[in-house]
């Protein structure tokens, strides 16, 4: 299972992946990432079995494109998100709103 940088094209083994999750903002439910390979920024949404991409728009954001991550799941706390896949985990604390 390897998940793609959506500007490079790089393929990432899931804990490179969600190692590079850098903040977790609540309100929009966006997790922060940063690729590792080319530096693009951008935001997703960790869904159960999928990565959500898309546009804030209006205060809320529309997911366009998913990428399929089969058995991913999350868990909402009050300042992270943990994302976890098999028995792996990890933490993206909760930061400030995507800029
Ligand atoms: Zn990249």
């Amino acid at each position: 299972m390897l998940i793609p940088c959506l500007a490079c094209d790089s393929r990432f083994v899931p804990d490179d992946y969600f190692r590079a999750c850098s903040s977790y903002h609540r309100g929009m439910d966006l997790v922060s990432w940063t690729c590792p390979r080319c530096g693009n920024r951008d935001d997703l949404r960790v869904l159960p079995g999928e990565l959500g991409f898309g546009y804030p728009h209006q205060g809320r954001y529309d997911v366009l494109a998913r990428v399929r991550v089969p058995g991913l799941r999350r868990q909402r706390g009050d300042m992270r998100l943990d994302i976890s896949l098999g028995r792996v985990s990890w933490r993206v604390p909760a930061g400030r709103r995507p800029a």
